[in-house]
This record gives structure tokens, sequence and C-alpha cells, in this order.
């Protein structure tokens, strides 16, 4: 291959690489340990759905059922949500329908890399506003950035992904005042803050788009269903760019079940979020250990030494998180997504031995 065959905006990416993964428990991409299929009514549902599962047949192009029930969720009218392969093809999606080389788009940092990587490769530049000390946010620096550069799309990851951090309705809803263009809040994680979601602005703000996605609480990563609620134009505007068929047709089988036994899957998110709370106050302990609060299902830590040590420590008792290297944004750090307490027992053991 020839190098210049590349698209000039990726000729300086690296491939996008996830290691082989060979520990026991892998706390490193945020993922839910519960399985919905122990759910019995769940299981049972699905064998029963599977009777007139047709495969040979292509799936709804707009994911109908799914839909209706993603809006039944969201409390809002199913041509206001459009459902995908993952949060992550709807990010790309939305950056697809709506910039063009040179454009700007407007982010906080460090957070999700894909807004950026999405933004790049359409020949779009990004300005990026750095969190305060602590790793929270820079509300004033947004909303000034935001009135400066009129950014075509501002985006805020809330709560945010690597740091926790949730920002208030009403800050976003300041920021949604202020811009001309596109408002994108990926609230990937807002199940486990249960509060200052923005999807009831909808009705209000045109310029607001809101993205969730079932890989987090619902515990679906590997089924790949993410979603955008908007404005019924932006969610048309969107539909000049998604390929037809892109949602399988047994991720919309399987997702509206899975939607239906919310309730029980919400008192695993519940189980999550309070084991948070005691991992949390047991990190903040440590000497030589910053911990962020956070309203997820993930913690970011910082250590003061032995940052590699300690990774390796964790791994050696099967342990893999998400380490941070060479970031000149998040030094020293790792993001440790929390499941159970044993789990998180055996890392607060490493983490007390090799800092003491
Ligand atoms: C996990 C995540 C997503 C979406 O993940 P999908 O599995 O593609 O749905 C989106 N945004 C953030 C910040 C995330 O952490």
């Amino acid at each position: 291959m020839k190098t210049e065959w590349l698209r000039n905006t990726i000729k300086d990416f690296e491939p996008y690489y996830v290691a082989p993964i060979a520990e026991k428990y892998v706390i490193n991409a945020n993922e839910n340990y519960f399985n919905v299929l122990s759910i019995p009514s769940l299981k049972k549902k699905l064998v029963e759905a599977l009777d007139t599962f047709k495969p040979q047949i292509y799936p709804k192009p707009m994911a109908d059922d799914l839909r209706k029930a993603l809006a039944e969720y969201t409390g809002q009218a199913p041509e206001n949500i459009i459902c995908g392969n993952g949060g992550d093809e709807m990010i790309t999606y939305l950056l697809g329908t709506f910039l063009n080389p040179g454009d700007t788009i407007l982010v906080h940092t460090p957070t999700f890399d894909m807004y950026e990587l999405g933004a790049e490769t359409l020949g779009a530049r990004t300005i990026k506003v750095r969190d305060l000390a602590g790793y929270r946010r820079d509300k004033e620096g947004i909303l000034e950035a935001v009135k400066k550069y009129q950014p075509k799309v501002t985006v805020i990851c809330n709560p945010n992904n690597p740091t926790g951090d949730l920002l208030p309705a009403s800050f976003i809803e300041e920021v949604l005042k202020a811009a001309d263009n596109l408002v994108f809040v990926d609230e990937a994680y807002m199940e486990f803050a249960q509060k200052e979601s923005v999807l009831p602005l909808i009705k209000k703000y045109p310029n607001l788009v809101v993205l969730r996605t079932l890989s987090k609480a619902f515990g679906l990563a590997g089924m790949r269903c993410g979603y955008l609620a908007a404005d019924k134009e932006i969610i048309d505007a969107i539909g000049k760019i998604k390929a037809p068929y892109n949602l399988n047709a047994f991720t919309q089988l399987f997702a509206p079940i899975v939607l239906k036994h919310r309730e029980e899957i919400l008192r695993v998110r519940d189980d999550i979020v309070k084991e948070r709370n005691r991992l949390f106050d047991e990190l903040v302990k440590i000497p030589g250990l910053t911990v962020y609060p956070s309203c997820t299902n993930f913690l970011l830590v910082q250590v003061e030494s032995k940052h590699e040590e300690i990774f390796k420590a964790l791994k050696a008792k099967d342990i893999l998180v998400k380490i941070y290297r060479n970031s000149g944004e998040l030094p020293n750090a790792y993001r440790i997504t929390v499941t159970t307490r044993d789990v998180d027992d055996a890392l607060l053991e490493v983490f007390r031995k090799e800092l003491s």
C-alpha cells in the first residue's frame, strides 16, 4: 500500500489497538460485570422471541421496535431517537452529518478520545478547554470558548470519562443558549449519576443532541447498541448518511427485551454505585494516592510513585486496570471500573502494600 493512498487527515493516526487480555478481572473498559441472561424471565423471553426470528431478512432500517422501547425509557417520542452500533457509531454519524473540513469542534479535556478522532478524520479542528485542578470542568472557560469560537459542535461528556465529573444540567443549558450551533452531550454514564440529564431539554433546544448507550449500566457492551436523542430534524438529517441496515436484527430483538427488564438490571446499577462509594472511601485513606469523586461506574486514581509497578502488581493478581502512559494530562493515573467487592478488596490490598 502506498502511504499517499491514505486520506490525508488520518496519515498520522495509529490503528486503534486493543491488547489481548489474559487477566481474569478485566476492569479497564467500564464494562458491567452482570450478565443480563442470568435473569431467568429475560432469558425465557429471548428464547421465545428466537422462535420467530428471521436472520435471512434485512433488519428494520430505523429499528422501529427498539426505537419505541428507547423512546418510552427516555420520555421522548420515537421520531426523536436514532439507534446504531454503540455510541461510537453514533458519534461518527453525528460528526459526519454536520462537520465540514476546516470546521471546529470544542471539547473539554481530558475526555473520551472518539470526538477528536472523528473530527480530525473529517478534517475538522478541535479546540480544547482544559479541566481545572482536580479534573473539574472549567465552566467559565467552556462558555467563553463557545462564545468566542462558535464551534460547529460543542461536546460535553457528562458525567465525564475518564474523570467521573458531573456538570449540572443548568450549566449545559447556559451552553445551549450561548451556542449558535450544535451542543452534543454524551450521557453514556448517566444511569450511574441519575441526575442532571439534559434529555428533558430536547423539546426546548433544537440544537441539543444527547448520546446514550446500553453498553454500560445495561450491560450490553458486546451487543453494540447506542442511540441519539434530538429534535426530529436532526434525527432526519443523520438519516442522510446512516447505513440503511446499520443495526443488526439480533440487537433489535434483544435490546427491547432487556429494556423491559430494566428494574432488575438497574438494581445491579445500584449495587455498583454503593460499591463505588465504598471503594472511594477506602482509596481516600491510602497515602500517596489521589482518587477523584465520580458519578459513574469507574474511579480515576493517581499515585505519587510506582505507577508501572502497581500496574504490574495488579496484573500479577489477575486484575487489569486502564493505565495512562505518556499522558501529560493524566500523569501517573489509572481508571478503575467498579465491579464487585472481592475484586476491589484484592485491588485495595495491592495499592496499600505498594504504597506503604
Ligand atoms: C463507553 C462510552 C461510549 C459508548 O460506548 P459504546 O459501547 O460504543 O456504546 C460513549 N461515550 C463514552 C464517554 C463512553 O465511555
